[in-house]
């Protein structure tokens, strides 16, 4: 066990854990981010926070480069290059080159593309797309359609590895569940898919930005991620797309004229763009890819090492401490090994709902997902050890007082 989590379990009083901030190499961190005060922000794996960067940049975006350069700044603000420069941003955080990845869509629609062009890519006679049934539900969603389009059959089964039978033509895997927070072994996983003749297509919804990634090692085929988690590149951000060098010559159904070899040649007919820009497909939102340019300048000069080691410790203090005050009311939804768990922490909690509530109602922000879990995103860029003890304590005297038991905690909001 490392001494930091040796420290954080014996964390007893806020001052330890003030202490503990006190030896915080990313603590400095912070100050790149504009966090309302008396907020607890443990949420940034469904939205991160606004940085100091990325305000600054959507209004030069707006005011200078759409106010007065007008459509000049596709060249001269260097517009028409920001799914590329973004993607070389990112990949570093992936374990990637930056010519392996693009910037462009949403999860969802990116996912959509990989899945269709991986399953062209199959051996014939296979034709089952496989996940698990505890993925999130817009891959299913999605999954389902690309299987409708390329004729194959999505299969669903909780045992990955023990369904990797010889008709398996891809395999989609979220590699941390956005529930509990497991944490697939990506390497291990996709070497197991490759034995059985398949390809490997990962969502890092989760995964990029939180802690290190490493897309080549692992001999991924295909990657989708999430610019707004901990990215965070604002609400409804871009996303991104990773292919592997073997799979840069693929096509994908959504090509559209951002596809193109000569997008601005008008030619009638469609000439796919050499390597990874033809997974583009319409103009880019260049607002709110601006906001995610400059937001990944958080990540610039940070060792995701060192973020795991804090994401790591921070979700063990939370743990410990609120298994040490809580245990009447919840029960852990995470591993507990740390090597298998994401940068959250789950507990079950029958009431969840309304626990949740009231604990935003006292600016501690984590969220629910049915059907029970209170779920808390620990981002080591911005949340700090202090953080986590007010939290768990905030949790506990809700918990210990029923103040959540309030019809106005109970009314479900249209977004949880
Ligand atoms: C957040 C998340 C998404 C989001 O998809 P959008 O297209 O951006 O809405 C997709 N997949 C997973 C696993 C996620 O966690």
């Amino acid at each position: 066990m490392s001494a930091l989590i040796e420290r954080v379990r014996a964390v007893r009083s806020r001052d330890d854990a003030v202490a503990i901030d006190r030896d915080d190499v990313l603590a400095g961190k912070r100050e790149a981010f504009l966090l309302p005060a008396g907020v607890i922000y443990l949420d940034g794996n469904s939205l991160g926070p606004l940085t100091k960067s990325a305000a600054a940049q959507v209004e030069r975006t707006t005011t200078i480069e759409w106010g007065e350069g007008l459509i000049r700044s596709w060249n001269t603000a260097d517009w028409i290059h920001l799914p590329r420069t973004i993607a070389a941003k990112i990949a570093p955080l992936i374990g990637t080159s930056a010519h392996n990845v693009v910037v462009t869509d949403s999860t969802s629609v990116n996912l959509f593309k990989v899945l269709s062009a991986a399953l062209d890519k199959a051996e014939p006679g296979r034709r089952v797309l496989l996940s698990e049934p505890g993925n999130f539900p817009t891959d299913l969603y999605i999954a389902d359609s690309a299987a409708a389009l390329k004729g194959a059959e999505l299969r669903l089964a909780e045992d990955i590895e023990g369904a990797l039978s010889d008709d398996v033509a891809v395999v989609m895997l979220t590699q941390v569940d956005y529930r509990t927070g497991l944490k697939r072994d990506m390497a291990a996983l996709t070497h197991c898919v490759h034995a059985a003749g398949a390809l490997a297509v990962w969502d890092l919804a989760h995964s990029a930005g939180a802690f290190p990634v490493a897309l080549d090692a692992a001999g991924a085929d295909f990657a989708v991620g999430c610019g707004y988690k901990y990215l965070n590149g604002g609400p409804g951000a871009p996303a991104f797309v990773f292919a592997s060098d073997r799979h840069l010559d693929v096509k994908q159904p959504l090509s559209g004229w951002f596809a193109h070899a000569e997008p601005f040649a008008f030619e009638r007919t469609f000439r796919p763009a050499d390597g990874i820009a033809r997974f583009l497909t319409g103009t880019a939102p260049v607002l709110s890819m601006s906001a995610l340019s400059a937001a990944l300048d958080a990540f610039a000069d940070v060792d995701l090492r060192s973020v795991r080691e804090k994401s790591v410790a921070l979700c063990e203090l939370m743990i410990a401490l609120v298994e040490a005050r809580c245990a009447d009311h919840v029960r852990l939804a995470s591993p507990r090994e740390p090597h298998r768990r994401g940068s959250q922490v789950s507990f079950h909690c029958e009431e969840g709902y309304a626990v949740m509530q009231a604990l935003i109602a006292q600016g501690v922000i984590g969220d629910f997902r049915a059907p029970d879990i209170l779920r808390f995103g620990m981002a080591p860029l911005y949340v700090s050890y202090v953080d986590v003890f007010d939290a768990a304590a905030a949790l506990a005297d809700i918990l210990a007082t029923r103040s959540w038991d309030r019809e106005a905690f109970r009314a479900r909001a249209a977004v949880t």
